[in-house]
């Protein structure tokens, strides 16, 4: 995929000795009437540049709760998260907007394109907002992203006019817009049949081939059988954690 990694970037990690995204005694605690409840209580795990990590688990694990950890999109209550060299638990909202918009590309469930906006124009919002792609190469780009997921055709159309599926490779491009080096994918296919949601992972492991860190949320083991490692969640803990070489 190096059609898409045209942006000069420095290496997410200083030392190849030292993983990507390391967590180290995560707990992000919710009111609960009177009392707390802990969605993530002590976690910690470590995941190197170029994984795909697969994390499962029952619903009301903790599975989205530690994917907004990773991206930023929630604060733990305790406990620390570094990225490459960025601690994110240390950073203002600002920073931490700013970081995620640079570091990070999410695919949610569902899709979270605006609805106002064209497919093309929701592709270089994404690249507005952040700033790292030359403002004369975003069409370009944008247009290339979408011919990369097949949606060519749709750059015009609204959200409102396209499928299930074609919503779901819109947000893939949107995710990759500016080209960031981690991936990350709440139940992506959770809303799409199973041929759609092939493609949707072919796509995502393309971007692993091209040398990017994908997590996944899924519940579908074809998806999870796809990815180099599956960390299983319970009550808000890891209870296993298993590289494909060892299943
Ligand atoms: P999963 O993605 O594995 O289904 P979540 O991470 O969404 O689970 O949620 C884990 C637990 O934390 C659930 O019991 C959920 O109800 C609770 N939870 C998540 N977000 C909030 C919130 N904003 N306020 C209160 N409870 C929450
Ligand atoms: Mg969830």
């Amino acid at each position: 995929m190096t059609a898409l990694s045209h942006i000069d970037r420095p290496p997410a990690s200083a030392s190849p000795a030292t993983s990507l995204i390391r967590a180290s005694g995560l707990s992000r605690l919710f009111p609960l009437g009177e009392r707390q409840f802990a969605a993530l209580s002590d976690l910690s795990i470590s995941i190197d540049a170029g994984e795909s990590v697969a994390i499962v688990g029952r619903s009301g694990s903790g599975k989205s709760t530690l994917l907004n950890l990773i991206t930023g999109i929630d604060r733990p209550t305790r406990g620390m998260i570094h990225v490459g060299d960025t601690a994110l638990h240390e950073l203002s909202e600002n920073a931490l907007t700013a970081w995620r918009g640079r570091s990070v590309g999410i695919v949610f469930q569902f899709f979270q394109l605006l609805p106002t906006l064209s497919v093309l124009d929701n592709v270089l919002l994404a690249m507005d907002f952040v700033g790292v792609v030359p403002v004369k190469q975003r069409s370009e780009r944008a247009m290339h992203l979408l011919e990369r997921v097949g949606l060519e055709q749709h750059a015009t159309k609204l959200p409102s006019g396209l499928s299930g599926g074609e919503l779901q490779r819109a947000a893939v491009a949107r995710a990759l817009a500016n080209d960031p080096p981690i991936l990350v994918a709440d139940e992506p296919t959770g809303n799409l049949d199973s041929k759609t949601g092939e493609i949707i992972v072919d796509l995502l492991l393309e971007m692993v081939a091209g040398g990017r860190t994908l997590i996944v949320v899924t519940h579908d083991v074809a998806i999870s059988a796809q990815l180099s490692r599956v960390v299983t969640l319970a009550d808000g803990a890891i209870v296993s954690d298993i590289a494909r070489a060892a299943r």
